[in-house]
């Protein structure tokens, strides 16, 4: 829990008396000062009443699909409104539809519209830092829920910009009567419908109402926490967003977070078409019908770029940790009557301008020792390339770690502005498959025999 305030912003006060309550440690002493007990009430105590009241109430077929159903239309409330509507503006909706999406998500139990989307704005601010309202950093049921139970400082949330939320009149009257509109669409609503259409009213209470709304809140909040915490990171690695099907199942497809970080306005959290993302298709369905408008998308061209750009960044990564052979500027030069004398001694060849010593590898050779006997102390450039036998990508690649020295007045100065060398990130240099010093094109044409 909160670590002690080392760093008190007024001189002369003891960091402990006058620190926020989030900054102390907690102790036996003062541990219920933590407890943010309004929101424990609502997000705890009373799902846990309702669990226990379900025990001894019968669920009746028609509730039970009353509550799915409105399950549901909480979940996009919260999805498709309070989330891509409200937070991002990913589209425009017409008074109707913002009307429905305000009520759907009141009914959902997580505060007004407008203090859901500045705390959410903030989370995508200051992502993974101390200013993240619901940063994951600070663990897995911090992010989930931690955040809402214990007291946070709320100098220390991140600024947002809500001042278009403020125009908006649904937004508006949704906060100012938020309580009323709250007790109303999470308990009131379900409870009467169920009461009045089939005479479940304690069924239409705890199934409709607690249990209703302890579901999808705990669904909302496995985007803070699972979507953060589980899944692959293909558009960007530097911040804790991930992209995982079971959170995109949990969560009516907000699941392809990595992607939702990078590209917030996009009205879709899912790109393909076969990935779950109901909110998507529902913000597409409403545009059919002429309630949405203005769906906001990135260009394919954007979103491929940073793909490709963490797909690079992951190979950087990986060839760091091949050994490449001894970078050709670090070897050195040496004239060819030295080559050729010092191959008296050790089984060196020259190929490509570059001097390898094979005298480990000559018994092990696959072509067997005569034909790379033959090549000491000569350039065999061609009878390695195609003359003799055109070796493969990864018999370049393992001359490469032989390779001792540069024979001056060759073609080195070519060979090392040479195709296919890559310059990865890590400074680490290697070359794309085939790119090898010593390839050349074939000099001799073999095994093309005329019909
Ligand atoms: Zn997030
Ligand atoms: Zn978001």
């Amino acid at each position: 829990m909160g670590a002690a305030d080392n760093n008190p912003r007024k001189k002369g006060h003891s960091s402990t008396s006058k620190a926020h309550i989030s900054k102390q440690p907690m102790t036996w002493s003062n541990w219920y000062k933590h407890i943010n007990w309004l929101n424990c009430t609502f997000i705890l105590f009373v799902p846990i009443g309702g669990c226990i009241l379900a025990c001894w109430t019968p669920l009746r077929l028609y509730t039970a699909i009353f509550a799915v159903v409105y399950y549901f239309n909480a979940g996009l409330g919260i999805t498709a409104g309070y989330h891509r509507y409200w937070a991002h503006r990913c589209y425009k909706a017409t008074l109707p539809l913002s009307i429905y999406l305000a009520a759907a998500g009141v009914s959902a139990g997580q505060g007004s519209i407008r203090w859901w989307s500045k705390g959410h704005r903030s989370h995508h601010r200051y992502t993974d830092t101390d200013k993240d309202p619901y940063s994951v950093k600070k663990g897995f049921w911090y992010s989930h829920i931690g955040w809402m139970v214990l007291h946070q400082d709320h100098k220390r949330i991140g600024r947002a910009d809500v001042s278009d939320l403020d125009e908006d009149p649904v937004v508006r009257w949704q906060h100012k009567h938020y309580i009323k509109s709250a007790i109303f669409m999470t308990l009131i609503f379900p409870t009467v419908l169920c009461g009045l259409g089939w005479g479940d009213w304690k069924g239409g209470f705890i199934y409709g109402g607690i249990l209703r709304v302890f579901f999808i809140q705990q669904a909302t909040f496995c985007v803070n926490s699972l979507a953060h915490f589980i899944g692959e990171q293909p558009f960007d690695d530097r911040n804790s967003p991930r992209d995982h099907v079971i959170t995109a199942l949990v969560t009516l497809g907000e699941g392809y977070h990595n992607f939702h970080h990078e590209f917030p306005s996009d009205y879709r959290n899912a790109i393909e078409w076969w990935q779950y993302d109901p909110t998507k298709w529902m913000i597409w369905l409403w545009k059919q019908l002429g309630l949405a408008y203005d769906l906001k998308q990135f260009r394919a061209n954007e979103i491929e770029k940073g793909r490709v750009q963490q797909m690079q960044k992951k190979v950087d990564t990986m060839r760091s940790k091949i050994d490449w052979g001894i970078p050709l500027e670090q070897l050195p030069v040496i004239e060819w009557d030295e080559f050729v004398e010092a191959s008296k001694t050790r089984a060196l060849i020259a190929i490509g301008g570059v001097v390898h010593d094979v005298t480990a590898f000559v018994k092990e050779h696959p072509g067997g020792k005569a034909f790379i006997a033959s090549g000491i102390g000569k350039d065999a450039t061609a009878m390695f390339n195609g003359g003799v036998y055109r070796h493969s990508n990864a018999a370049h690649n393992l001359l490469a770690s032989m390779r001792v020295g540069i024979v001056r007045g060759g073609c080195e100065v070519e060979i090392w502005k040479g195709v296919g060398r890559v310059e990865g990130k890590t400074g680490v240099e290697t070359l794309a498959a085939g790119g090898q010093v010593t390839r050349r094109a074939p000099m001799v044409k073999v095994d093309e025999a005329q019909p």
